[in-house]
């Protein structure tokens, strides 16, 4: 059988004797087989960052955040195919997938006009001094299945226009469209300044120690950035770990709850609950507690479940089988705890990683459902009637990614999100991220930033030029 998605190395396509087959989370049937990467291949791929490495730092800005700009180009004249084959392999609907390849667009384009800063730190007479950010050499970008292109263009916008090259390397459950977008981008990029390897469990690790490899920017799990972590040290690679989070939502008593029933439910629930920043615990004050119980079982009743390809789907599957037996055990122990549901709570055995959207009613405090990261269509609501109980819930936790805080008073609702020990809080709203602001991740959740100036200053690293004039 020919390989139909093949990884990118120094420009030209690159088959591989082995192959990992790609599943259809909606089917659980083959879509096609991706590349399983040798050790010599991902060799070859350092070698041909690091050789292009030189003229890609020494090529001039413009012409960087030109080549971001084809970047964005490419995505938008092939939004189609890459949405079908999105859906395809993640499970996201057709609609959703669409719009994370336009939001890649938009991003990429966004990040084209960031400009890195010189800062000139004195100029007396006879002497000056400049820091400026200079690129770090070859990235290695490692990125989960929940948003494979998306957070992939979160690395290569800013690693590029930075002037570093890269080894970019997808999830195994979602590679297809990333290998498709880096066959669609061999003419537009010079040889060797994106690479795109895929392959199994070991591909990871072998980037993670390489010494030809200066930088990691990962987006994944907690327990996975530790090992990545761990693996690089070695060489004292510069390290982004985007990590995972357990999101509180805190319902404040003088919320609209007709008002923000919806935008909650879509907080906890978008993408199958398989968001970074999903809210993922949510606190709701006792006054409020049964209308807005009531308003999210009767959305989540109405939300169509099925195949992303289908019309009307409006949530999919869990993307992979691991992920679905994690989802369906924590459902299950709630059960075996007793727990009450407001929605689901059984999920049917039938084809596909379907989880029917589950909320469950007040489970204590101590409950797995509360303390642990689902990443799947299961929610616990909570209630609380001291605000500072709710606050002190929201921050008893190992995670600090991102919160929320719901109420029709804007001021005391900012001062609640000022108390939440994470790295973005948003007021009646949950999720919004942008390519202007910084995206951080406090305590475990990570290290470093994403997004914003802060985030392209972590593909670089400061260097001062001192100048002592003799002549004057
Ligand atoms: P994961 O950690 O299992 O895998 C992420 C990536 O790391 C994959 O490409 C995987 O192949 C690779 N990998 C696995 N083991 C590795 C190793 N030892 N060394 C190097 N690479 C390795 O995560 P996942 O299940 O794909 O994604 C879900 C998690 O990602 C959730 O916890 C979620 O919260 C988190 N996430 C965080 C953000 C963020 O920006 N903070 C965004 C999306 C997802």
């Amino acid at each position: 059988m020919t390989q139909s998605y093949l990884m990118t190395i120094d420009g030209q396509a690159a088959p591989t004797s082995q192959t990992i087959p790609v599943l259809n989370p909606a089917t659980e049937q083959v879509v096609a087989q991706a590349p399983d990467c040798s050790r010599d291949q991902l060799e070859a791929a350092v070698t041909a960052a690091r050789r292009a490495f030189p003229a890609w730092k020494a090529t001039p800005y413009a012409d960087r955040q030109a080549a971001l700009r084809a970047i964005a180009g490419v995505l938008m004249d092939n939004a189609e195919e890459l949405k079908a084959i999105l859906t395809s392999e993640q499970g996201k609907t057709h609609g959703d997938a669409l719009g994370e390849i336009q939001a890649a667009a938009w991003w990429i384009g966004v990040v084209a006009e960031q400009i890195l800063p010189e800062t000139v730190n004195d100029a007396m007479p006879g002497q000056r001094s400049v820091t400026r950010h200079v690129p770090l050499g070859v990235v290695g970008a490692i990125v989960p299945w929940n948003f494979p292109v998306l957070l992939a263009i979160w690395k290569i916008g800013p690693a590029l226009l930075a002037g570093n090259t890269l080894v970019l390397k997808p999830s195994p459950f979602t590679p297809l469209s990333i290998l498709r977008l880096g066959e669609l981008l061999r003419p537009i990029l010079p040889p060797g300044v994106l690479n795109i390897v895929c392959g199994g469990d070991a591909l990871g690790p072998w980037m993670t120690e390489h010494p030809g490899i200066d930088k990691i920017s990962f987006t994944g799990s907690t327990a996975t950035g530790r090992r990545v972590m761990a693996s690089a040290a070695a060489n004292l690679k510069r390290l982004t770990l985007e990590l995972g989070g357990n999101d509180a939502a805190i319902v404040l008593p003088d919320a609209d709850v007709d008002a923000i029933a919806e935008p909650l439910f879509w907080a906890a629930f978008a993408n199958s609950g398989q968001v970074c920043v999903a809210a993922k615990r949510i606190y709701v004050h006792d006054s409020l507690y049964d209308r807005l119980s009531a308003a999210l079982a009767k959305i989540a009743a109405d939300v169509k479940l099925g195949d992303g390809a289908e019309q009307g789907t409006r949530l999919g599957p869990v993307q992979n089988r691991a992920q679905y037996e994690r989802v369906k055990g924590l459902i299950k122990d709630s059960q075996d705890a007793g727990h009450r549901f407001l929605a689901g709570g059984d999920v049917p055995d039938e084809a596909g990683y379907f989880v029917p959207i589950t909320i469950v009613d007040n489970p204590p405090e101590s409950a797995r459902v509360v303390q642990e990261e689902a990443f799947g269509p299961v929610l616990p609501l909570l209630r609380y009637s001291d605000v500072d109980d709710a606050v002190a819930r929201a921050n008893a936790c190992e995670y600090g990614l991102g919160g929320s805080v719901w109420s029709s008073n804007h001021d005391h609702a900012a001062e609640i999100a000022a108390r939440l020990e994470t790295g973005t809080v948003w007021i009646n709203s949950a999720q919004g991220l942008t390519p202007f602001a910084a995206f951080a991740g406090h305590k475990q959740s990570g290290l470093g930033v994403e997004n914003g100036l802060e985030g392209l200053l972590e593909f670089t690293v400061p260097q001062t030029i001192h100048l002592v004039r003799k002549d004057t």
